[in-house]
């Protein structure tokens, strides 16, 4: 377990982050570039520079024989997501209290036992009697009826009602044979021997039918849908208290960083706190998997290999942040190769999040009979920027990790809708961009309030957003224009 500073693992020496001079960052990062391709015999294209950039802007390409063969590079977001898709699986599925499934995911299709409701029943406080006995009453006229059975719910008639009675009965309790209309008890006037009806009332009038509801043999649901309210308060209708949901895979969440701080350590200058992982466990725990913080680990790559070595062994997907650039110190994807992970696409076409690996560690390989669940263990290398990291979940993990939560292939993609953006966006990007921000969805037209800071380390415009509006590659934005968006979460 890697899971504080210490356990294990000595910070690198703040000296050794003396050799990289952080003066002129689009100097520096040409010498990174530069470093890199030496060591690896990669080409650089330069496709757009401009001063100021970030390190997850740098407009460049890498290609070349940095890349394995059939290695996605810098691909749209959506390909790199629906690869990763395509290894993993569901990871089981085991039978679970009903009161313990709120937003789980059911296994199998549930087919009706039984009619809802089970017998004709009263949705009232009233009076039980035959329609045709009143089809002539008026004010002047009205009919009065005497009362034979007093039925509570729960109760069963104790009699039929038959010309000329009526029964007095309960909410809920099973409407008499022979009576087929239901009067609530204000619309009558009443004593306890006899009620008296001054309308004409319809057969079948207040009468719930057997059935009405759920009819028996019919397909309740489907397998893949989330437990709700009211698939919930269904299955128990059915006498289902113990359905069979999907497990809730175990995401294992890596911090590397020799400049992160971790809850109890003392600030120093140059480190920062670590914001990712508690980002990235809420964001899983909150799309219904369970997470396990393995550890903050120093920017080395066998320190790295290790632990996402030591998350293979217990998780069902690995999620690392930082590291994944092109800097000296970065060596996640490294790491994940050592770890045996293979990488299926390195970076993406996206801002924020153009920096990432994305691979899967498939142990059924090495083992038929073994491996976790219905795939391969997807390891996600994000980028250590939190709205980058954040970014790459939204519009990568979250769809893998919903599909082996066992969602409904459709549900796996987030919800898709048009928003209209109420603030500009103006500047240009090689790439697509992913704009965050907050719809208002009572909006009859989707209005989308981009969030002030879109920087791909400004985490804090992420609070509070629940959707990202997609801007075109070479394209900008308007107020008042619209475009594409999906939503984080559910709505
Ligand atoms: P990297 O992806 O490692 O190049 O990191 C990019 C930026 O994100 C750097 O400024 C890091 O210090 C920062 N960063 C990396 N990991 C974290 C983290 N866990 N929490 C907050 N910031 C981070
Ligand atoms: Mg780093």
């Amino acid at each position: 377990m890697f899971s504080a500073p210490g356990d294990g693992y000595s910070r690198f020496p703040q000296a050794c982050f003396a050799g990289i001079k952080k003066t002129d960052k689009e100097t520096d990062k040409e010498d990174e570039l530069r470093k890199r391709m030496k060591k690896t015999g990669d080409s650089l294209i330069e496709e757009d520079r401009k001063p100021g950039y970030n390190p997850d802007d740098w407009g460049v390409c890498i290609k070349g024989n940095g890349g394995k063969e059939g290695m996605l590079e810098r691909c749209d977001f959506r390909q790199a997501r629906d690869l990763m898709m395509e290894h993993v699986g569901p990871v089981g599925m085991q039978k679970a209290p009903l009161s313990a499934c709120a937003g789980r995911i059911l296994a199998r299709a549930v087919t009706a036992q039984e009619d809802v409701p089970p017998f004709d029943r009263s949705p009232y406080d009233g009076y039980a009697f035959r329609a045709k006995d009143v089809e002539a009453a008026s004010l002047q006229d009205p009919v009065t009826l005497r009362i034979v059975d007093y039925i509570a719910a729960g109760d069963v008639p104790h009699t039929g009602i038959t010309a000329g009675t009526a029964a007095h009965l309960m909410t809920g309790a099973p409407v008499p044979e022979g009576a087929d209309a239901v009067l609530p008890f204000e619309k009558t006037r009443f004593t306890d021997e006899e009620v008296t009806i001054s309308s004409p009332v319809k057969p079948g009038s207040n009468v719930v039918r057997a059935g009405e509801d759920i009819r028996k043999g019919m397909t309740l649901c489907g397998a893949g849908v989330r437990i709700d309210a009211g698939l919930a308060g269904t299955l128990a209708g059915q006498g289902i208290f113990e359905p069979y949901v999907y497990k809730k895979p175990l995401v294992g969440v890596i911090s590397t960083g020799s400049e992160i701080l971790e809850e109890g350590e003392t600030p120093a200058p140059g480190r920062i706190y670590n914001s990712n992982r508690y980002a990235l466990q809420t964001a899983c725990e909150l799309a219904g998997c369970r997470s396990i913080y393995i550890g903050t680990v120093i920017d080395e790559t066998d320190t790295i290999a290790q632990a996402i070595a030591s998350a293979l062994k217990t998780c069902d997907a690995v999620i690392l942040s930082g590291g994944v650039s092109v800097g000296d110190f970065d060596c996640t994807p490294a790491a994940m190769e050592k770890a045996g992970v293979e990488i299926l696409a390195h970076g993406l076409a996206l801002k924020p999040g153009m920096a990432g690996a994305y691979g899967i560690f498939d142990d059924r390989k090495s083992d038929p009979s073994g491996g976790q669940g219905d795939g391969a263990i997807p390891v996600f290398g994000l980028s250590g920027n939190p709205a980058a990291c954040m970014t790459a979940f939204y519009a990568v993990v979250l769809p893998v990790l919903r599909k082996m939560m066992g969602f409904a292939p459709e549900d796996c993609i987030p919800a898709k809708l048009r928003v209209r953006l109420s603030g500009d966006y103006s500047r240009k990007n090689q790439s697509a961009r992913l704009l965050r921000g907050k719809v208002d969805l009572t909006a009859v037209v989707q209005e989308m309030q981009p969030a002030a800071g879109q920087g791909n380390q400004m985490l804090s415009t992420l609070a509070g957003s629940n959707a990202f509006a997609e801007i075109p590659a070479g394209t900008t934005v308007q107020a008042g224009e619209t475009v594409d968006a999906f939503l984080m979460g559910d709505i």
